[in-house]
């Protein structure tokens, strides 16, 4: 982090202009001038909270000036655990043959070390390969772009359509945009993509569906006043409670609370994610999972 600091300020020493968009601390306290947008995260920001200095920045009181502001807390002592896995003569890429054992039943463990040390190797080849019982939740992308949501990557967007279905006597697929449910314009994708011969393509929201990617017939069924696409651009909250008297889908949507993506809306296409957001999104599929084989 020290050097690409010092790299960034070399460049701005020879005469240029530095524009940064950045999380980290260190980073941000050698900017000569911060801009903070927020309050919240996704749909809940969008709006300046603090233009100034670093310093002026943590006196603020916006949320990245009280987290800056305030030392993080380090644990005195460590959970006990118990027992241990070992792994045992590792050498995927640059490992030599390495053995370590990581501690099991309720400890957090961190694998550290300089870039392409071997952390990554360790942890997401050796240890499973000797260990098929620990899941890996990486960066790899999920699949599946502007034809997968939320809903779909936990596993309950059928749910909500036999929900539709129910109420309407329509077949599900009615309430798919990938299927029967699609606005005929688009073809469920919500907006038009225009090719150009010599620039980049340019985008435009369906006049069809106005963006909300279902046809008339699907569009129909309403359940307590909402329609699929109107559940499509909720919050994880605001679908838990429309659909209250289903167990199922409440714990999904906990859990999209709980990995901190309650502010995205349950049908936003995963192409919109960012790449932090679909590690997340991964995550609490990973986390529904162990707790059903838990439960
Ligand atoms: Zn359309």
């Amino acid at each position: 982090m020290h050097q690409l600091t010092q790299l960034l300020a070399r460049l701005r020493d020879a005469g240029n202009t530095v524009l940064v968009v950045e999380h980290h601390p260190q980073v941000i306290a050698v900017a000569d001038h911060v801009i903070d947008v927020g309050p919240g995260a996704g749909a809940r920001g969008g709006l300046i909270q603090f233009v100034g200095t670093p310093a002026d920045l943590r006196r603020s009181g916006t949320v990245t000036g009280r987290l800056l502001d305030r030392p993080l807390e380090v644990s005195s002592s460590a959970r006990p655990w118990q027992g241990t896995v070992p792994v045992r003569d590792a050498r995927a890429h640059n490992l030599t043959g390495v053995d370590v054992d990581i501690p099991l039943g309720g400890g957090l463990t961190a694998v550290t070390g300089v870039a392409g040390s071997g952390k990554s190797s360790l942890a997401t080849q050796d240890l499973p390969a000797q260990h098929p019982a620990f899941a890996v939740v990486g960066q790899d992308p999920l699949r599946g772009g502007v034809r997968s949501t939320s809903l779909s990557v936990l596993g309950i967007a059928d749910t909500v359509r036999r929900a539709f279905s129910e109420v309407s006597g329509l077949a599900p697929a009615w309430f798919s945009f990938n299927s029967k449910g699609a606005c005929p314009v688009c073809r469920g994708k919500g907006h038009i993509t225009t090719e150009l011969a010599f620039l980049d393509d340019v985008s435009t929201p369906c006049d069809e569906c106005h963006g909300r990617r279902f046809n008339e017939t699907a569009l129909s069924a309403t359940i307590r006043g909402s329609t699929i696409a109107d559940v499509l651009a909720m919050e994880a909250r605001e679908v838990a409670h429309l659909f209250e008297h289903s167990p199922e889908i409440a714990e999904a949507m906990s859990w999209l609370e709980r990995v901190g993506l309650g502010y995205t809306a349950v049908g936003q296409s995963l192409d919109t994610l960012s790449g932090g957001e679909k590690q997340r999104l991964l995550l609490a599929r990973h986390l529904r999972g162990v707790e059903d084989l838990a439960g």
